[in-house]
């Protein structure tokens, strides 16, 4: 465990984190919770309070619902598309700006090494806003060729219109507390739509930090709403409100099978980015270098937490055990500690609970006798570390092989041939992501085609980029985030027919 001491919080950070209570964001507003509950979030690092903040349930989401609609007839629907995009590059600039504090802030909150978070996260969040930011002025409508047969020779006009699709309900998770808020609210505003941000209760700092930001960038009151809050309250409040035309929803798939049964009584649209369990698939002709990073940052990137997380390792047999060995080191090294220090490269879990949860499943690949080659177990100390656990011999049917662990746990198995690995790669109930790492081209492009997954990567992983479609197929959800496929989840297409007889 590493022990160089932090650097110094940034002021404005400062004067955030220095807030008594932190509260909800509503039409505009900081508010307590209607309940007057408040629950604190914690360092992961260090296991102590960082903040405490107040807790929406559903009828702070009633209230939100109340000054979103407002909004969206009012100063939001009054701004021209240019104007919107000047709110989200404002946005996009006052972030950049701050992207020391708000980086900071995530791996206070969450946990993830900064050199990540000021890397990874931030350029990403900045990138979404700038990307989305360019929309507003481009989403358009067409016109259709139509004819009627039962008036022959007679003449209409019939054209289609992209409107928002009213108020969004954003539930998201705690593995990238900034980037899963940005991710949706810049498609969404560039849209025109007004949100409702639930974050998730292990993370709810980052998506406050921006709601203030948002607010400085000229987002207009009750366009952008913050309600901090745990899933079965605020979060199912969420999900079943009538006044609420949609819901995007990023977490495991077992909650987002919740919201899709909650959400059914308006029938709001829904988009579900769910949980993965990812091949990452190594063949012998690979650059076995490139692969052997691609491996150890495919599972370990953000502490394993990653919905697309390369947590089942296929290695053609002869190269099987010099990489597992080679991966199996590189775990033993990692510089893990308090992600505060610039060197170091691998932090604590998010919470006591997800410590928990990852141990029992290294226990369970003990138990059903895969062997254990790195990590195993969680270090003695304050914060919710766990070592980076290397499994290798792993049977396909194992529970670590085939349940989503969230966490640094990695699951290797060798493998003799391609129609093999395409069908053990393919046999889970998840298709996220997968990635592939050979020299042969041709091998890569059947490999492409045959993965079942919303993204084949080919010799690279965790690649993403704010233009590139991001979701899942199967058990891995539907809709796509990202991209101008993103607007399709945050508009509404309208039909027009005009008589001209
Ligand atoms: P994770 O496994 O990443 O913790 P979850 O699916 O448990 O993911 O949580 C993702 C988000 O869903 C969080 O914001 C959480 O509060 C919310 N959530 C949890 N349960 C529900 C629910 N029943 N209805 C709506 N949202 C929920």
């Amino acid at each position: 465990m590493s022990t160089t001491t932090a650097p110094q919080l940034h002021p404005d950070l400062q004067k955030f984190l220095a807030k008594k209570t932190h509260q909800l964001l509503i039409g505009g507003q900081w508010v307590d919770g209607l309940s007057g509950r408040t629950f604190d979030t914690f360092n992961p690092a260090t296991g102590e309070v960082l903040g405490t903040v107040a807790e929406a349930d559903s009828k702070d989401v009633d209230a939100a619902v109340a000054a979103a609609r407002k909004a969206l007839e009012g100063p939001w629907a009054k701004l021209s598309p240019a104007e919107r995009e000047k709110v989200l590059h404002k946005a996009a600039d006052l972030l950049e700006a701050r992207a020391e504090a708000f980086a900071q802030l995530e791996t206070l909150d969450n946990g993830k090494p900064i050199r990540e978070a000021k890397n990874g996260d931030l350029p990403l969040a900045a990138g979404l806003l700038r990307y989305f930011g360019g929309w507003p002025t481009k989403i358009h409508g067409e016109t259709t060729p139509v004819s009627v047969p039962y008036y022959p020779g007679s003449k209409f006009l019939h054209y289609t219109v992209r409107e928002p699709v009213g108020v969004v309900g954003a539930i998201i998770p705690w593995n990238f507390p900034l980037l899963m808020a940005v991710e949706r609210l810049a498609p969404a505003l560039a849209c025109g739509n007004a949100v409702i941000l639930k974050p998730a209760e292990q993370t709810p700092l980052a998506a406050l930090f921006l709601g203030e930001l948002l607010l400085e960038a000229g987002v207009p009151p009750g366009v952008v709403n913050v309600l901090p809050g745990f899933g079965p309250t605020a979060g199912a409040a969420i999900a079943a409100h009538r006044g609420i035309d949609k819901v995007t929803f990023t977490g495991s798939t077992e909650v987002g099978r919740e919201v899709v049964k909650a959400s059914s009584g308006n029938m709001k649209r829904v988009s579900m980015e769910l949980g993965g369990k990812s091949p990452n698939i190594v063949f012998a002709d690979a650059d076995l270098e490139a692969a052997a990073k691609g491996l150890f940052m495919g599972i370990f990137y953000n502490q394993g937490q990653c919905c697309s997380a390369g947590s089942r390792v296929f290695i053609e047999r002869s190269k099987y055990p010099d990489m597992l060995a080679a991966l199996a080191e590189r775990a033993k090294t990692v510089r893990q500690g308090n992600g505060m220090d610039p060197k170091t490269h691998m932090g604590p879990l998010v919470s006591s609970e997800q410590r928990e949860r990852v141990m029992s499943f290294i226990e369970s690949g003990k138990k059903q006798g895969a062997s254990l080659l790195a990590g195993g177990d969680a270090p003695a100390g304050p914060g919710y570390f766990v070592k980076p656990t290397v499994f290798g011999d792993v049977k396909d049917d194992m529970r670590i092989s085939q349940e989503e662990i969230f966490g640094p746990v990695v699951s290797v198995m060798p493998f003799d041939d391609v129609s093999e690995v395409v069908s053990r790669a393919n046999n889970t109930d998840y298709g996220l992501v997968a990635a592939v790492w050979t020299k042969d081209v041709k091998k890569a492009h059947l490999m492409a085609s045959a993965l079942k997954a919303g993204t084949v990567w080919i010799n690279c992983y965790h690649f993403v980029d704010a233009a590139a479609p991001w979701g899942g197929v199967k058990a891995s959800g539907y809709g796509r985030e990202k991209g101008q496929y993103a607007l399709e989840n945050y508009t509404s297409l309208k039909s027009v027919w005009v008589d001209l007889n």
